[in-house]
């Protein structure tokens, strides 16, 4: 038999190997992969359900654990990016009708209450202006107003460097019959936290900023008041693949054996277990001090420059994101394209209610060394000369 020709040629810039310079990422995420990270993404694939991946997803399991300081048995990675697991907590809990408190100080807040509302919820806010963190009373007052059965908190809220004090508030929904989710992405191996003490439901992370993985697999854990909530539902959960329960099989987070639910993104999870390792190894302790300590050099070191932190509240400043008020005259965005074409360096820009306002600075993982706070000083300084309207 002869095969005919295929009609579509290859494109000319396919031909080539991949390549690009090597950047420092110093914006609100992702951050840089140590070495040891991107080593093991290297390693040969293995299947989904052979023992040595079985072993490898019970490490994540135990590393997420650690990370998150939770005992809760249904922890796990979902496949995909911070947003899908932000997905998988919220369809999993939400049924139409049900009243979500969220608690909204920037864009995280917002995107919860999006998806929320996707998911048919009947959704309630309560804001802050961006650079503000809410205070117990707050939450409580609402909570009393709109008495939700989900109230959703972003302890990193990275559009504009906030960290959201979360002592109290899993007493509040407990004494209400609400269940607590919290956002983690931008925060957790960063800061404390403690989800148990904390009496936190339902929590998530991302692989791309602290743990230093590459984007793809994202912690999730759920207690056991949020399964019983699951186990409780009138509807099923609408999305097959965030579905929890079956997630929890194939994580071997249940009694049964496990079974096939989606391929894993295997190498992806290689990378993830290999970064929750490497925090394993420094400890949370020493990881939190680390960003700390950074952090305040870098707040330092832009107050020296003349410049003003959106936060002004230092005990409310998140340490893996630093918000920088663009100052009048300075056209932010040649700022950012200045530190990348002249250095290589990445900053970003705000997000959502802080776009065009201030700058965003990160300090995550591999990439919070004193070393860096003291060339993105620099490299910032330099371009806010070059860039003066
Ligand atoms: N929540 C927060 C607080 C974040 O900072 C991010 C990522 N910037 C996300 C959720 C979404 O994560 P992803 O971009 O990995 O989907």
């Amino acid at each position: 038999a002869q095969y005919l020709r295929s009609v579509v040629r290859p494109a000319e810039r396919l031909l080539k190997p991949l390549q690009f310079p090597h950047k420092l990422l110093m914006g609100p995420g992702p951050s840089n992969c140590p070495p040891r990270v991107l080593a093991a993404q290297a390693l040969p694939l293995l299947g989904h359900l052979h023992a040595e991946f079985c072993s490898v997803m019970d490490d994540v399991k135990a590393g997420a654990r650690y990370a998150f300081q939770t005992a809760n048995a249904v922890t796990l990675a979902v496949s995909g990016t911070g947003h899908a697991a932000m997905e998988a907590a919220i369809c999993n809990i939400v049924e139409p009708g049900d009243v979500v408190l969220i608690a909204k100080n920037g864009h995280w807040g917002a995107r919860a209450a999006d998806m929320a509302a996707r998911h048919g919820a009947d959704v309630r806010t309560i804001v802050v202006p961006p650079g503000e963190v809410f205070t117990l009373a707050n939450i409580a007052a609402a909570m009393a107003e709109h008495a939700p059965s989900l109230t959703f908190v972003c302890h990193g809220e990275s559009s504009a460097g906030t960290m959201q004090p979360l002592e109290g508030v899993g007493e509040l929904c407990r004494a209400r019959d609400c269940l607590l989710l919290v956002d983690t992405v931008a925060s957790l191996g960063g800061a404390p936290f403690f989800a148990d003490a904390l009496g936190i439901d339902v929590v998530y992370t991302g692989a791309q900023k602290v743990i230093g993985a590459p984007p793809g697999v994202s912690p999730i854990s759920f207690s056991e008041r949020a399964m019983a909530r699951v186990a409780a539902r009138a509807t099923r959960v609408r999305s097959y693949y965030f579905d929890v329960v079956e997630l929890a099989n194939y994580w071997g987070c249940d009694a049964g054996p496990r079974r096939y639910h989606h391929t894993a993104p295997i190498s992806s999870m290689y990378a993830l277990r290999e970064g929750l390792s490497m925090l394993a190894e420094e400890t949370l302790e020493v990881c939190w001090e680390r960003h700390l300590r950074c952090a305040r050099l870098l707040w330092r070191g832009i107050e020296d420059l003349g410049l003003k932190l959106l936060v002004e509240n230092e005990d409310a400043r998140l340490p893996t994101v630093t918000a920088v008020v663009v100052p009048d005259g300075v056209a932010w965005k040649r700022v950012v394209e200045h530190c990348m074409s002249k250095h290589a360096v990445e900053i970003s820009g705000g997000l959502g209610p802080t776009a065009g306002k201030v700058w965003r600075i990160g300090l995550m993982g591999y990439n919070a060394t004193e070393e860096n706070v003291r060339r993105v000083l620099k490299v910032l300084q330099e371009a806010i000369t070059a860039c003066k309207m």
